[in-house]
């Protein structure tokens, strides 16, 4: 559901500071500024299909389990006819599952299209205009009792649709996080977000939500790093540590 593009300039979400980050606070977000300048320079931020906040949450249940392609297929062949929580509701569930076949597993995620579009329709009227207008958490929390849908999801329909500074944590922004010393080990999905949020300077938060993700897809990967030839390396501390002991062996390993 992505393609380069400006992000629209996000509204700051307050962190908590008592949370004790590892090192130094103002050098971690002088390095984390740094990684994402530099991985600015090889990336490029993606615009998702859409900014209407439902038909957000909408391309994220398509996007379960496929790739880009056949989430974008599906998204505008369904948003040709669907566009809004109401149509969605009181569409013909074997309509939506024709039209929505590219994109795989189309009997479970019509189900929940057609579950979720009743609970903004009888929540929040046609669409969630409502939700974005709360503060932070509590929007959150709101989007977070639709049905299947968890943190990650929350915050990008907070982030790219209600242009609110906060970053989303997938599974490749947890993993980095971790390696690259923002998150402790032991930390659960809330305490990297909110590590990783205090160290990104204010309006990047959604910038480098995606930066880290094409890192993990390219570089940072779960099995297999290739620190080598990671742009940040530098700035890393397993990258530094495979520096140090690769130094005459350019092709040496460390996880
Ligand atoms: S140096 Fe290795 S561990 Fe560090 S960010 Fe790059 S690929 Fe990941």
């Amino acid at each position: 559901m992505y393609r380069s593009s400006m992000v629209s300039k996000p509204t700051t979400v307050r962190t908590t500071t008592a949370l004790g980050l590892n090192l130094n606070q103002k050098r971690e977000r002088r390095r984390m500024a740094k990684i994402i300048n530099r991985l600015g320079r090889e990336f490029k931020p993606w615009h998702h299909f859409t900014k209407d906040p439902f038909l957000l949450l909408v391309s994220t249940v398509l996007s379960q389990n496929t790739n880009w392609r056949n989430t974008k297929i599906a998204y505008d062949r369904l948003t040709s006819k669907f566009r809004t929580p109401k149509k969605l509701a009181t569409a013909d569930e074997r309509e939506i599952e024709e039209l929505i076949r590219p994109a795989g597993l189309y009997r479970v995620k019509s189900g929940r299209l057609k579950e979720i579009s009743r609970a903004v329709l009888e929540r929040y009227g046609n669409g969630l205009d409502r939700v974005l207008r709360m503060p932070y958490k509590k929007a959150r929390a709101e989007l977070m009792s639709l049905p299947g849908v968890g943190r990650k999801t929350a915050d990008v329909v907070l982030a790219f649709g209600g242009g609110m500074d906060v970053l989303p944590v997938d599974t490749h922004v947890f993993r980095i996080s971790k390696r690259l010393g923002f998150a402790s080990p032991e930390d659960d999905h809330e305490r990297v977000k909110l590590k990783l949020e205090m160290v990104t300077p204010a309006g990047k938060r959604g910038r480098a939500h995606m930066f880290l993700i094409q890192l993990g897809r390219r570089y940072c990967r779960a099995r297999n790093p290739l620190h080598h030839r990671c742009p940040i390396n530098d700035l890393c501390p397993i990258g530094i540590r495979y520096l140090k002991t690769n130094r005459d062996e350019p092709h040496g390993s460390l996880t």
